[in-house]
């Protein structure tokens, strides 16, 4: 999702008057959130590690805050931008291009393997400010004096977790030995394995460290689970309405069909509740979501599309009225970002079928699903 809650603009973040006319020649309106984080700290010249989903909006995260240090006027490169796929430097470089429009003078070169050296070369007698490539050919093109990267003061790799594998790396720690002491690294990825951790702390000082994907954590959370016959769960539900202290609850079932039957099996039982399922209009969820985010209702019955969205304070209760068929799901239906480190209680409804899923679910994730006791102690939630 590339659109910010926040309601900032590129306006807001002081940006040179080109660059702010190729943003909105791009179609850029508003800064996405990593945008909204990695932009100030990087036009400050901080070293920045910024993790993020795919398609949030990283490439402009990195190349905004370059296109606004960069200085026509001088002919050296000043920025290099490294990436692990040719078609990814191709792309790479058409976007900084298509961002840098409006400033006169700006020269972009992208540089890959599978060409010949001398087209580079004749290349490089030109002035180029920002140079954008794959590390193997930059490595050669910086190694051989080609390229001359000691007033780069910008060092920036994109898809992180990819150029630090075994194959890339070593290439990567020869081409910062050809940048000057004093740059500035930023680090962009979806993932962060610890190749990244050891790299950024081998080379970063004090980075802004932006992470808009929290893991998500059982902690704080009891997890019960109670064996009921199918026909049974409905009474079960009831049963737990009436004994649990329930601020706010998500019932998850596994088909869009029975959120819409157990919704109105819990109206009739004389519980308010709300449902939201795949199969309604994105519009239509939100709305819901909204209002049971602000307290309109109790209870929230849906299907396994909430995923990270249940960080909802006052939700001291999840029940998964079927149990889920995935680790991945369970945790995310259950987990809760380390943000909200509030306590809460988890109680799966188990037919017998399940029962291999629940010990390979609690093996999976290293966690523990009790039987449900008679009384559930208050303090837990
Ligand atoms: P990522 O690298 O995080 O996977 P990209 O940088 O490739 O994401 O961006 C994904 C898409 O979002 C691109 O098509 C890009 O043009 C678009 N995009 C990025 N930022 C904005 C923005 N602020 N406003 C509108 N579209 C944007
Ligand atoms: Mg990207």
């Amino acid at each position: 999702d590339v659109t910010n809650t926040q309601g900032s603009t590129f306006d807001d973040l002081g940006l040179k008057r080109e660059l702010l006319m190729g943003l909105y020649l791009a179609g850029f309106e508003k800064p996405s959130p990593i945008q909204e984080e990695s932009i100030p700290p990087a036009l400050t010249g901080r070293d920045i590690l910024a993790r993020s989903k795919n398609g949030t909006g990283k490439t402009a995260s990195f190349l905004i805050p370059t296109l606004n240090n960069v200085n026509v006027r001088l002919p050296h490169i000043q920025a290099l931008i490294l990436v692990p796929t040719r078609e990814l430097a191709l792309q790479t470089s058409q976007v900084c291009k298509t961002l840098g429009a409006k400033i006169a003078g700006l020269q972009v070169m992208v540089t890959t393997g599978g060409t010949t050296l001398r087209d580079d070369i004749l290349r490089l007698q030109e002035p180029v400010h920002i140079l954008v490539g794959t590390p193997g050919r930059i490595l050669d093109l910086g190694g051989k004096g080609i390229a001359d990267l000691r007033k780069c003061t910008t060092f920036i790799m994109d898809e992180a977790d990819k150029l630090l594998s075994e194959e890339f790396e070593p290439v990567v720690e020869q081409l910062l030995q050809l940048v000057p002491a004093e740059r500035q690294l930023m680090m962009f990825s979806a993932t962060f394995p610890v190749s990244v951790k050891h790299f950024s702390e081998r080379h970063m000082v004090q980075p802004a460290i932006i992470n808009l994907m929290e893991e998500l954590t059982l902690k704080g959370v009891t997890q019960y689970y109670a064996y009921v016959e199918e026909r049974q769960k409905v009474h079960c539900l009831n049963t737990l309405f009436s004994k649990l202290q329930i601020n706010q609850s998500i019932i998850f079932c596994n088909s869009t069909n029975r959120v819409e039957l157990l919704a109105k099996k819990i109206t009739e039982l004389g519980y308010s509740c709300f449902y939201s399922h795949a199969k309604m209009l994105q519009a239509h969820r939100n709305r819901v979501f909204h209002d049971f985010r602000n307290g309109m209702t109790r209870n929230l019955v849906c299907s396994d599309l909430l995923t990270r969205g249940i960080d909802i304070q006052a939700v001291n209760v999840v029940i998964n009225f079927d149990f889920p068929r995935t680790a991945e799901s369970y945790l995310h239906r259950i987990g809760r970002s380390g943000r909200f480190g509030h306590l809460g209680v988890a109680i799966s409804l188990l037919t017998i079928e399940d029962r291999h899923n629940l010990y390979r679910i609690e093996s999976e994730l290293g966690t523990e699903i009790q039987p449900i006791p008679q009384e559930i102690d208050p303090v837990l939630y």
